[in-house]
């Protein structure tokens, strides 16, 4: 959101930072979930709604003047050849457009007809569990975290809003009709048993079933799947939406440098290679908090929540769980990286970077914020000419990094070159990445770490980085074939 100059707006309509509680069927808390570090610049935990969310993208979408946006057309066919994709669109009123493209990213949703056409399988299981969702508008809550009902009679869980908004979530259980599950006397019935405020207005009461499936393959040719088209999770580690906005955040920047003839066209298979492991593990997260919320049988729940409670003596381990040390973190083993040489347990290399807050020659500004849209180079040297000769290399150049030098000792205004001389007051960068000191980090568009290097180390560095893009280069003209096959769906 902060890439893409949303962040104020879409913070100004989040719960920011809420935890999450949860209870044994006799109400006795057994787990608290709440996360207090904010290593990436803001709260782990942020409870939207995806309606306001949306209309606060599409606000800001229409700041851009590159961008067309056309609500509530159809892609009736796809076509693609060596040259580019053709998609043929239908409008409201049924009048046609002909829509042309160098790629195409399919992002439309968990039936994507666009994945069926190329023949794309979505694997793995149906995860066949119902459950009922209402939404609730005037409905304040007793507390901002979200309440789990671990109970195995009736799993439920209750999730604050921005606003007064709330979600009810039941899960059905033998016995349930689902085509009964939205009368308004059994939503009552349940939203009174689980404490709803009694003004409460119900705006949506819908039954979902949740899947748990991964497309075989991310792209054909010109064409990109992401988001739900791609991989569906149960919502029980609320990680859907987010696992679509890190592949839009993965794959964006790599179709930009690709159009623009600034990196080879090969890149793009490391979207798939970066970002399938990382939402396979959020759909198992996912999996094994659902089987936490809602055990299968009374005696598993209670064994489970036993433990919970007994694990919960020992501060390490409530510590382990209140800051959720236990979800996966975004990290690539393979794609755009070099390795330094680091264990793979402390390598900063596959990482996000921290977010701090940075002391500039403007002000305190947000880290990303002074890193720029493109690639950075951050050097952690307590001498300015130092770096400069470790970066001039044409490696460098070619990616048209940005030299921000992190320095507790150096200030910006003694010195009037190009490079960008920051403090960081909190030291957050100095401990969040691997021996930082006397290193440069070279740092993507997407703030993950490409590699690292001293300035001993420089040229061999830069040699292995025009390498690994000719060996792209390379493999994309040995192998990647646009699928040229017209699709009609
Ligand atoms: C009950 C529930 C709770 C959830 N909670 C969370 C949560 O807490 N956190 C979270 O991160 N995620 C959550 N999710 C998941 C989240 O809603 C989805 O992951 C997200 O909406 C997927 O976005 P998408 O853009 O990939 O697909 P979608 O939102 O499905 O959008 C796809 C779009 O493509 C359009 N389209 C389809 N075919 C065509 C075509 N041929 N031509 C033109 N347009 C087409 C559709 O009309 C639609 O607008 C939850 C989901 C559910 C059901």
């Amino acid at each position: 959101m902060q890439a893409f100059g949303a962040i104020d707006t879409v913070l100004s309509r989040v719960v920011a930072g809420y935890g999450s509680e949860y209870f044994t069927p006799a109400g006795k808390m057994f787990l608290r979930v709440g996360p207090t570090a904010a290593p990436y610049g803001y709260p782990r935990r942020n409870a939207f709604r995806q309606p306001i969310l949306e209309a606060q993208l599409r606000k800001h979408l229409a700041a851009f003047p590159c961008v067309e946006t056309l609500f509530g057309w159809h892609v009736e066919t796809l076509t693609q050849s060596d040259a580019g994709v053709t998609l043929e669109l239908r409008g409201p009123g049924h009048e046609r457009r002909r829509a042309r493209g160098a790629y195409v990213v399919a992002a439309d949703g968990a039936s994507s007809s666009v994945r069926a056409s190329l023949g794309l399988r979505l694997d793995g299981e149906t995860f066949n569990q119902k459950w009922l969702i209402v939404d609730l508008e005037d409905s304040p809550a007793p507390s901002q975290e979200t309440l789990v009902f671990c109970d195995v009679r009736r799993p439920c869980i209750a999730l604050p809003g921005p606003n007064d908004t709330r979600r009810f979530e039941f899960k059905l259980v033998p016995g349930d009709d689902p085509s009964r599950m939205t009368d308004a006397d059994v939503v009552q019935g349940l939203l009174r048993s689980h404490g709803a405020a009694p003004q409460s207005r119900i705006a949506r009461k819908t039954v979902y079933t949740f899947h748990a499936r991964l497309a075989s393959r991310w792209s054909r040719g010109r064409v990109f799947l992401a988001g739900d088209a791609c991989h569906l999770t149960p919502p029980f580690a609320g990680q859907g939406m987010n696992s679509g906005i890190r592949d839009a955040h993965n794959l964006a920047w790599k179709l930009a440098w690709v159009v623009r003839g600034l990196l080879p066209a090969g890149i793009l298979d490391t979207y798939e290679e970066e970002r399938r492991d990382h939402a396979k593990e959020m759909i198992n997260l996912a999996l094994r908090m659902g089987r936490i919320m809602g055990p299968r049988h009374w005696l598993s729940g209670f064994a489970t929540q036993s433990l919970f409670r007994l694990l919960g003596r020992f501060p390490a381990i409530r510590d382990y769980f209140a800051q959720m040390k236990y979800k996966p973190k975004p990290r690539f083993r393979q794609g755009l990286l070099l390795p330094d040489g680091r264990s793979k347990r402390v390598t900063s290399v596959g990482r996000l970077i921290p977010q701090p807050a940075v002391k500039t020659r403007a002000g305190e500004r947000r880290l990303d914020d002074v890193l720029g849209d493109g690639f950075a180079l951050l050097g952690f040297l307590d001498d300015i000419s130092l770096f400069e000769r470790s970066i001039p290399h044409a490696s460098f150049r070619a990616i048209s990094a940005r030299r921000v030098l992190v320095s507790e000792t150096l200030f910006q205004s003694q010195y009037a070159g190009s490079v960008e001389v920051i403090t960081d007051p909190t030291l957050s960068l100095i401990r969040g990445l691997d021996c930082a000191k006397g290193r440069i980090f070279v740092v993507r568009p997407d703030r993950y770490v490409l590699g690292a290097f001293a300035p001993a180390g420089a040229d061999k560095f830069a040699e292995r980085l025009t390498a690994l893009i000719r060996a792209i280069a390379a493999a994309e003209s040995s192998g990647r074939k646009p699928d040229t096959a017209s699709h009609t769906f």
